[in-house]
């Protein structure tokens, strides 16, 4: 079975009636870039870029130090797109693992990704400028984790400028960038719109999405067996958010583990997405998928799944 996924790399990936479909790699290592170009992706749909800040126990890395990560990121994928997000610590990726958990009192609902950042604009806009810099050697498309509020969103787009404008001061070359937002806040999905119009793209983060759409902490056991892709609510906000961005012209992915699961391959199919990232090691088997899929039967399909309340795998069409 391996084997013959593997010859599937070169392949590209259309569904059975020509539809193109985007394959991407999550990464965590700048070293990661090279099996994402085995695995057959055509890009970096999603660098977290918070494991380079993680277990370094306070000595977090310097302007020099990211832009050397970010540009061997963007020299292993040879000219495709990287997809760079800021920092996202706190919750379940506690900056020191030193720091007790519980130091915090609702670690996923408190200062967390862009929250983290915002409260520490020298730290963020270190990160903007090495991006920014990076940017110059190959097409980046910078993406910012957890925002939910238009407050954040304009903070956020004021902390670039300032950034940019730091880089004319010292006269350092800069490159172009693409800007996006993860939607996995349902606040967001739920006002998607005023996403699209400072965004050029989206990526649904559906492991937060998740998890805040069911009050399911996502590393509790104890409620692990509630933790489900295919509840209506959480199928909803991300058919509403791939509608959205289809009917605007803008690109959207769906980066969570949902990208990889093969069970949601046909459904995210037939609710419009085109462009799934996911661990490289998925990235051949939900090509298979796409291969076999006509997404035309699959459309119609999938609207019924998101009217019904029976489960998804259930109504196969
Ligand atoms: C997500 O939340 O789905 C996501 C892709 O980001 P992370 O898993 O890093 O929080
Ligand atoms: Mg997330």
């Amino acid at each position: 079975e391996r084997e013959r996924l593997a010859r599937l790399r070169f392949t590209p990936s259309l569904t059975m009636d020509g539809q193109r479909v985007e394959l991407l790699a999550n990464i965590e290592q700048p070293s990661d870039g090279a099996a994402a170009v085995r695995a057959g992706a055509v890009g970096v749909g999603l660098f977290r870029t918070e494991f380079l800040f993680m277990g370094r126990s306070g000595n977090l890395p310097g302007e020099e130090e990211q832009y050397r990560a970010y540009c061997e990121v963007i020299s292993s994928m040879h000219g495709m797109p990287v997809t760079i997000r800021t920092l996202d610590v706190g919750a379940d990726k506690p900056l020191d693992k030193a720091q007790p958990k519980d130091y915090y009192l609702n670690p996923a609902l408190g200062l967390r990704a862009i929250r983290w950042s915002l409260a520490d604009p020298v730290m963020f806009r270190t990160q903007l400028r090495a991006i920014l810099r990076a940017a110059v050697h190959g097409p980046v498309k910078l993406l910012f984790p957890m925002l939910a509020h238009r407050s954040e969103i304009e903070q956020t787009l004021a902390q670039l400028r300032q950034a940019q404008a730091e880089l004319d001061m010292r006269g350092l070359v800069y490159g172009k960038v693409k800007l996006g937002a993860m939607i996995e806040i349902p606040a967001a999905a739920l006002t998607v719109r005023s996403f699209l119009k400072y965004f050029d793209f989206l990526s649904i983060g559906t492991n937060d999405l998740i998890q805040y759409t069911l009050a399911i902490d996502r590393a509790d056991e104890a409620v692990a067996h509630l933790y489900d892709p295919m509840h209506p609510a959480v199928l909803r906000l991300v058919a509403e958010v791939i509608a959205a961005a289809n009917a605007a012209g803008k690109e959207v992915c769906v980066c969570g583990e949902m990208a990889g699961d093969l069970s949601m391959t046909r459904l995210l199919l037939g609710l419009g997405l085109r462009s799934f990232s996911m661990h490289p090691a998925q990235i051949l088997a939900v090509k298979q998928e796409i291969l076999r899929a006509d997404s035309c039967k699959l459309a119609p399909w999938a609207n019924e799944v998101l009217d019904s309340d029976t489960p998804a795998q259930m109504m196969l069409p």
